[in-house]
């Protein structure tokens, strides 16, 4: 990434949403992510973590902004865009898709800070609304070849809007996997799995055969009856953020055998689905199971724009709640979950929007579920013995379970 000019090849900026195929046609670009190179550096290290959000509140961003803008400006105030050996990062371009509006707004308040050309596209959330993400995905190349001076080229858009349609079907595929009991992956390990998407991208030929190689793995998990959690004897969902710090959330359960299985957010952000009339999710047919033909631009940009309205319901929840709770409701079903777990980060609207809603959905259809107040960047803010008290409430008065060691 950091020697990508050398080569002639462009870095950019953008959070996990952006359609990762619409670049291609300027040339190889590398995804910088959405947090920049510090962001993991600062997570693991609380010192860091801490001073890094005192900056931001110093700056004016508090407790109550949006999590990821605080993660991203406290990193950049810890460090910039340099590398480990202090090598200046120039970013080339930032493309920020506009799904939650505190995305939108962050991404609008970075790009001033790292003085580069910006653009923001919004998805809209339905397919009703295909012309609209076209003209905005068509007047972003005519953007981007002004502002890097490259020519588009239309056979790289093709090819990469076709790795990037086959990398979210691999996706729901291997994320079907989950109905299975026991599970063979933890929540925590699909989040691990899906990290090659946010980091890499989706439209590389590397990204395709990458998740092609875990599905058959997690494939043979299941033929061979291995599970991620081998007490497994409880199954549960959670909704909202989980914390980018190493914290208790995910593996506290596992004493009493209750593992994280899924998540809507987990299975819909990146995934390839196609909902129901019952509101059931089924892995996406493929391009060429839909017999769709792109032989120039604009075939192209009318299958991305596809596979984003119609196909990604992931991210319609963030502008129509309905679906959000229905899909979330559906998924807890589908997916034999014994219990929901949500996390009301005050400051995330964005995830946590219909968290209470949920709740009143699933319980309706006969799944009990617990709510906690986390903070998924800030480990300050997060009570670990008052989440450890409630999951044990839950987990053996609700749930019925006992403990399988201490
Ligand atoms: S989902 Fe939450 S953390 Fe992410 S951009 Fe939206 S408000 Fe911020």
């Amino acid at each position: 990434m950091y020697t990508a000019e050398e080569r002639g090849e462009l870095l950019m900026f953008g959070g996990v949403g952006p359609l990762h195929a619409l670049p291609s046609g300027i040339g190889t670009y590398h995804l910088i992510g959405s947090f920049g190179p510090n962001f993991g550096k600062v997570l693991d290290d609380y010192d860091l973590l801490t001073r890094s959000l005192d900056m931001c509140e110093q700056a004016g961003y508090g407790a109550g902004t949006c999590p990821s803008l605080r993660a991203l400006l406290g990193s950049m105030m810890v460090g910039g865009f340099d590398s480990s050996d202090g090598k200046k990062t120039k970013i080339d371009f930032h493309l920020e898709t506009a799904l939650c509006q505190p995305q939108a707004q962050s991404a609008q308040i970075v790009a001033e800070r790292h003085n580069a050309p910006f653009f923001l596209i919004e998805i809209p959330p339905t397919e009703k609304q295909s012309a609209f993400l076209i003209m905005q995905m068509n007047d972003f190349i005519e953007w981007l070849e002004k502002v890097t001076g490259r020519k588009y080229d239309d056979e790289k858009l093709i090819t990469a809007v076709n790795n990037e349609w086959e990398v979210r079907v691999l996706w729901s595929r291997l994320c079907e996997q989950q109905k299975v009991v026991p599970a063979p992956l933890k929540l925590a390990s699909l989040y691990s799995f899906m990290n090659l998407m946010w980091r890499s991208g989706r439209h590389r030929p590397e990204t395709v055969e990458f998740y092609r190689l875990a599905l058959d793995e997690v494939r043979h998990f299941v033929e061979e009856g291995i599970a991620a959690v081998s007490t497994e004897r409880c199954r549960l969902m959670h909704e909202g953020s989980l914390t980018w710090y190493d914290s208790i959330i995910t593996k506290y359960p596992e004493r009493w055998g209750a593992v994280f299985t899924g998540s809507e957010m987990c299975f819909g952000s990146q995934g390839a689905w196609e909902v129901e009339e019952n509101g059931c999710w089924k892995v996406a047919p493929t391009i060429g199971e839909l017999g769709l033909e792109m032989r120039n631009r604009d075939e192209a940009l009318a299958v991305l724009a596809k596979l984003y309205l119609q196909y990604a319901p992931g991210n319609q929840g963030f502008a129509l709640l309905d679906r959000r709770i229905r899909n979330r409701t559906t998924i807890a079903k589908d997916w034999h979950i014994d219990g929901l777990v949500t996390n009301n980060d005050r400051a995330c609207r964005g995830a946590c929007l219909g968290n209470t809603e949920t709740v009143i959905s699933v319980k309706q259809e006969g799944i009990p579920a617990v709510s906690y107040d986390g903070a998924c960047i800030d480990p300050r803010d997060f009570d670990d013995i008052a989440y450890k008290s409630q999951i044990e409430t839950f987990l053996e008065t609700t749930l019925g379970l006992t403990a399988l060691y201490d």
